[in-house]
């Protein structure tokens, strides 16, 4: 009976990782953009935000599935920082993002 759950478990575990690469490769052709923390794309997540601080004060966000945005310890901010790079973010932009990310993890409890 061990060895049947055991199968279960992968089966699942598989099935999910197929699922979601098929839904990914449909977003990709159709030319949604994915988010930066966990690469799914937007036509099958819901995308939220996480605020900062940008320049004149206006408050402007990096957008972050509501998956992701729900479990703040799951943020990686170098992976968030290096998909702002390549879309030529400013320095100082990036920073404020930085901050935010940590401030969010921070008050996570
Ligand atoms: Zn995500």
């Amino acid at each position: 009976m061990y060895f049947i759950e055991r199968v279960c478990v992968m089966y699942r575990f598989i099935k999910y990782f197929i699922y979601r690469f098929v839904k990914n490769c449909i977003g990709f052709f159709d030319g949604y953009g994915s988010c930066p923390n966990c690469g799914d794309r937007w036509n099958w997540k819901t995308s939220g935000s996480i605020t900062f601080e940008g320049d004149c004060s206006s408050s402007s966000g990096v957008m972050v599935c509501n998956e992701c945005l729900s479990e703040p310890p799951k943020l990686v901010v170098d992976r968030i920082v290096k998909d702002l790079k390549h879309s030529m973010w400013p320095q100082n932009e990036i920073e404020s993002v930085k901050m935010a990310i940590n401030t969010l993890k921070a008050t996570h409890t």
